[in-house]
């Protein structure tokens, strides 16, 4: 949001700057697909792209105010979808949907419904290591949004009303701050529009 429309901030320009050909992306992963998260989809059309299945339902038939903001157009080179529904195993007391495995990390859907019908956060990791996205489900919330006070005019996001970032962020902020209070450990978080967590994992 509010990104300078420069072509080198795509993910295809990012990921051949990591020394990866466009190729090698083979999974993509979506906590779901409002405009400023799924624009690069056509970028990848050999890719799978695993989303929620409520979410599937939900572009094709958008509802309320917060699902105005899917452009159909990102998904006419027709993705080769993959949709995931069943709740299999239990990730520190939430539900948690099996999506990928990898001999170095496994990937994880964590619904976390509210933003959009079927928005989902993202663990990634092993057991003992994790990194959870929450994609559109929390805003900075945790010690590092202090630490990193760069630039107050940013953290002014920070002062939602409740009610306003319930309605934006769905519900979730007490159950996510308790996992990290809990096992802070094991488990960080970020969310998609975290400068604050960026700059601490990036060290920026
Ligand atoms: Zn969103």
């Amino acid at each position: 949001m509010g990104v300078p429309r420069n072509l080198e901030e795509t993910a295809i320009f990012q990921v051949q700057a990591l020394g990866y050909k466009p190729k090698d992306v083979k999974y993509i992963i979506q906590t779901h697909l409002h405009i400023d998260h799924a624009w690069g989809l056509a970028d990848f059309p050999w890719a799978e792209v695993h989303v929620h299945a409520t979410e599937y339902q939900a572009i094709q038939n958008p509802k309320g105010f917060m699902e105005f903001a899917y452009i159909q157009y990102h998904w006419d080179h027709q993705p080769r979808w993959v949709r995931h529904k069943e709740s299999m195993v239990d990730w520190f007391g939430l539900e948690a949907i099996p999506i990928l495995e990898t001999p170095e990390y496994d990937f994880l859907f964590i619904p976390l419904h509210g933003h959009t019908r079927g928005h989902c956060g993202v663990a990634i990791g092993k057991p003992g290591s994790w990194l959870l996205h929450c994609g559109d489900a929390a805003s900075p919330f945790y010690r590092g949004a202090d630490l990193h006070n760069r630039d107050k005019s940013v953290q002014k996001l920070n002062i939602l009303p409740k009610s306003l970032a319930n309605r934006i962020l769905g519900d979730h902020m007490p159950r996510l701050r308790k996992i990290l209070e809990e096992h802070g450990d094991e488990v960080k978080a970020i969310s998609a529009h975290d400068i604050f967590s960026f700059w601490e994992y990036t060290s920026l």
